[in-house]
């Protein structure tokens, strides 16, 4: 367990995130977008406390900054433990960068206790995770993960400029991105701590919880064909009305997620294309976003969901047509990761809470590479983030740090066989 005195680390974290939120993209709030201005400065921030708390550190070629404390253990592994410092537009500033300054004052803590592990703790700050500027999320991890898609390198952002132009004038090397890919016999484990991004803990009052799972998703365009006729002139028994349609289907989508706990769907877009007030809709279009913490539970919640759409098509002579634009495989935490994240959190006073992150995140890349773990850390303002609004607590990083450094001390090489 680590010895600092309760309150050592909370200030510092957030000390931290004000003073890297000071530099942003735009005039007012904080807007973080890959390789701008900004971001190149964040990095080199980064670079320097890594240093200053006795790091090896690198930029590499995806401008993640990579920090590693190093073992003295012969054959030492490595264990990950990051996340990303690029931000969304008009962000809050702890999205991201609390799990990269939580590692940080780690490694300072163990510098100043004097203690080493039995493996290499690389402190990862990923380059580019929220997607923005190329509309290519997980830049960053997907190319530590070895799972860079090299055609990207050719996207443009919406001022015209190609990922491999911005990479190359950052003084990078683009061609050098395959070669970030790690070894698998090389890692440990994954771990990342993040806000929670939602409200779960803060209704429970818990400053931290432990995640099981990071939701696998599922979105389609629905396309719904009825026809149209006179509002006032066709009786209801003889109308094929698209919008009757879908509000079936969005009801029959809560009630069948509410019927897997953890498991959320959503209709995020409806519309009526060409509607009128006295118009039967001929047409409806909505989108469906359905996630679950393990992939068969979302499979079967998606066959329903089929079921249901074909059941509704025969009632009220309408047609579905359905396209699927997402889908992402559920990611299932580490078992062992969650056994000594679950001892760590109890140490601190706190109970154990198990939850699933609906959001995805820089781990879901080193799934099937490593073992994956992750902290969710209590959200204020009910939860919200991807905002200014959103917040933390001194306390709570404080004790999201604490969780951390003793979770770290606990970790032995063979646990990754478990
Ligand atoms: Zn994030």
């Amino acid at each position: 367990m680590t010895t600092a005195p309760e309150g050592t680390f909370g200030p510092r974290i957030l000390a931290l995130a004000d003073h890297l939120a000071e530099y942003s993209d735009s005039a007012h709030g904080l807007t973080c977008l890959y390789l701008t201005l900004a971001h190149r400065t964040v990095a080199a921030e980064l670079r320097r406390l890594m240093q200053a708390a006795g790091m090896e550190v690198t930029i590499d070629a995806a401008a993640n900054v990579a920090g590693r404390w190093r073992s003295d253990a012969p054959g030492a592994k490595a264990l990950i433990v990051g996340s990303h410092y690029d931000t969304v537009r008009d962000a809050g500033k702890y999205d991201g960068r609390l799990g990269i300054l939580a590692a940080l004052v780690a490694v300072e803590a163990l510098r100043d206790e004097g203690r080493r592990l039995p493996f290499h703790l690389d402190v990862i700050a990923f380059s580019e995770e929220e997607g923005v500027r190329f509309s290519a999320p997980y830049i960053g991890s997907s190319a530590m993960a070895g799972r860079f898609d090299a055609r990207l390198l050719a996207r443009r952002d919406a001022a015209g400029f190609a990922l491999a132009d911005v990479i190359r004038e950052s003084g990078l090397d683009p061609a050098a991105i395959p070669a970030l890919a790690r070894r698998r016999d090389d890692l440990l484990g994954y771990l990342e701590v993040h806000i929670e991004q939602g409200p779960v803990l803060l209704a429970e009052d818990l400053s931290v919880g432990i995640v099981t799972a990071i939701a696998g998703a599922v979105r389609r365009k629905v396309t719904i064909a009825g026809e149209a006729g006179h509002a006032g002139t066709v009786p209801l028994a003889l109308r094929h009305d698209a919008g009757l349609a879908a509000a079936e289907l969005i009801l029959f989508v809560e009630r069948r997620c509410q019927a897997s706990p953890g498991m959320v769907g959503t209709v995020g877009q409806l519309g009526v294309p060409n509607g009128a007030m006295n118009v039967i809709p001929a047409r409806c279009e909505l989108s469906l976003d359905v996630r679950a913490g393990d992939s068969a539970t979302l499979d079967a919640a998606m066959t329903d969901i089929d079921a249901e759409m074909a059941r509704i098509a025969q009632a009220r002579g309408v047609s579905f047509e359905s396209e699927e634009v997402v889908c992402t495989p559920a990611v299932a935490c580490a078992p062992w990761l969650q056994q000594r994240l679950a001892a760590a959190v109890e140490g601190a006073g706190v109970t154990p809470r198990y939850l699933m992150s609906g959001a995805g995140h820089d781990a879901v890349m080193f799934d099937g590479l490593t073992a994956v773990g992750m902290l969710f850390v209590r959200c204020g303002n009910g939860g919200v983030s991807h905002s200014p609004r959103e917040t933390i607590t001194a306390e709570d990083a404080d004790i999201a740090a604490r969780v951390l450094i003793n979770t770290l001390l606990n970790i032995r090489p063979d646990h990754a066989h478990e």
